[in-house]
């Protein structure tokens, strides 16, 4: 079976589209967090999108299960192949188009994020969506997880910035949808179905991309703050006084920063006495001309006037600032040293972030005496990632054992405050639980007709996001 498969898939795809079981296959089985492993009979590198449907076809005649991968960075297990065949994009990495006066870009799903966002700036637009791991995911993976990051405050998520979608469906048929309109009502908008389905319902091989004037001006700053609410109070402020230049509000937890600066060398406390919670800041300006540090300084000083900010620094040149952005980004590594980590990565909105991190703080300490709570992340979306680092000489394990027990307490104060228990990084495998435990019985009923009504024979990333017997 495992032979002819791979003479098969040669044949379609030529020998350097084909990995077969061996060391070169390990780095599609596993996952960035360690959490799953998986096991797959062929890994199939298509260069084309007639290349994919002819896998897709393959598989689907033959009943075997298609596990899409990207950069394979995705943080909930979704790539993780069970059985069957890993597609990977790798080598369907064409920037097809760029289009200056539409402002669009037709990028394959294999394209880095970096190369999408660098060919942007070839022609002096911007292409906003900008994560850790943008130098090594692929738009495509990007796209089936409806990416988040860091500009989602001034530009939305990856959902907001896609115009059209080329998908081949579960059955091998190739869907082209590269539409480039930024209006179009004729009947459902079937690219939102696809865009945050996690492989699930098929593979996008390429999409059309909206772009945006690029940044003429920048200004970023770190400010301290005494406590949830005055840093809540400050992004309320910098969203009324710096008219529509915030394009970003970040938070950092003192602990955060405690783990950071200690075991990261690189890393430097950007301010000279501790404080509880930082804010990091930046505007940003198409406009020639602007001049942004001031209508910052004139914001943190008023802030100060009325103790939401303690004290505050702002970046005065592009390695200063890119150094606060590099402390806000290490926070996932430095965890890394502190032990085991229970993460959440839930929204809530944005007006009971401050209670959502409050509430949440006390409820884990309490059940848990000595758990070091680190939460941080994109405030201004709502958006907290309330990790949890073990207590100090806690064995790892008894700790890790306490997830779901953690997860319950986190989670349920986040639905109690109208919020979602995954804001960014989707369900996957790890999350297929936690959805099924919270959404309400319509909403995956809805779910499961859809998945059924696409993907009738369960091949398409099967055990992800929900579980499905094939009808
Ligand atoms: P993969 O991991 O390869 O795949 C992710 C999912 O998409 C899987 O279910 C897979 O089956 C599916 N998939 C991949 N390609 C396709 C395709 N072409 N067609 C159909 N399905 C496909 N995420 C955020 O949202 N915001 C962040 O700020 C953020 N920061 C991160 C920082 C670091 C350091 C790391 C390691 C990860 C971070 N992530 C973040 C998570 C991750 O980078 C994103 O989810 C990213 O969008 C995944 O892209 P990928 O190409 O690596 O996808
Ligand atoms: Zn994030």
């Amino acid at each position: 079976m495992q032979t002819q498969l791979l003479a098969a898939l040669t044949d379609v795809l030529g020998p350097k589209g084909v990995i077969g079981p061996g060391p070169d296959m390990l780095p599609y089985l596993g996952e960035e967090r360690g959490l799953f492993t998986g096991d797959a009979l062929a890994v199939a590198r298509p260069a084309n999108v007639g290349e994919v449907a002819a896998v897709v076809r393959l598989c689907a005649q033959s009943g075997l299960p298609v596990f899409p991968q990207g950069g394979n960075t995705g943080l909930v297990g979704g790539g993780v192949p069970d059985g069957g065949v890993v597609l990977s994009t790798e080598r369907l990495t064409r920037i097809r188009e760029v289009d200056p006066l539409n402002m669009t870009m037709t990028a394959e799903a294999g394209a880095v994020l970096r190369t999408v966002q660098q060919a942007a700036e070839a022609t002096d637009c911007l292409f906003p969506l900008s994560l850790g791991a943008e130098g090594s995911c692929r738009i495509g993976g990007n796209i089936a997880t409806n990416a988040g990051g860091m500009g989602v405050l001034r530009y939305g998520n990856t959902r907001e910035l896609v115009l059209g979608l080329e998908v081949v469906l579960p059955d091998g048929s190739v869907w082209n949808g590269l539409k480039g309109l930024r209006k179009d009502n004729t009947g459902y908008d079937l690219k939102q179905l696809f865009i945050g389905s996690e492989g699930t319902l098929g593979v996008i091989t390429a999409a059309v991309l909206k772009l945006f004037p690029k940044p003429l001006a920048r200004a970023t700053a770190m400010a301290g703050c005494p406590d949830m609410d005055s840093l809540m109070g400050l992004f309320a402020r910098a969203r009324a006084q710096t008219g529509d230049t915030l394009s970003a509000f970040e938070m950092l937890s003192r602990f955060a920063i405690d783990l950071a600066t200690r075991h990261l060398p690189e890393v430097r406390d950007p301010l000279a006495a501790p404080h509880p919670f930082y804010a990091l800041i930046e505007l940003t300006s198409s406009r020639p001309g602007d001049s942004l540090d001031e209508l910052l300084e004139s914001l943190l000083g008023e802030a100060f006037e009325v103790d939401q900010v303690g004290d505050a620094v702002i970046a005065t040149s592009g390695p200063q600032a890119a150094a606060l952005w590099a402390l806000r980004e290490s926070v996932p590594e430095a965890q890394k040293h502190a032990g085991g980590s229970i993460k959440h990565d839930v929204s809530v909105p944005v007006s009971r972030v401050a209670e959502l991190v409050t509430r949440g703080c006390d409820l884990v300490e309490a059940a848990l005496p000595g758990v070091r709570p680190c939460p941080f992340g994109h405030v201004g979306d709502g958006n907290i990632h309330f990790n949890l680092t073990q207590p100090e000489g806690m064995d790892r394990a008894a700790f890790l054992a306490r997830w779901e027990e953690m997860n319950r307490i986190v989670h349920d104060l986040v639905v109690d405050l109208g919020g979602s228990i995954s804001a960014e990084h989707g369900i996957g495998r790890l999350k297929r639980e936690e959805l099924a435990h919270y959404a309400p019985p319509a909403v995956l009923g809805m779910m499961r007709q859809v998945k059924r009504a696409l993907d009738p024979h369960n091949i398409m990333n099967p055990g992800k996001i929900l579980d499905i017997e094939p009808s």
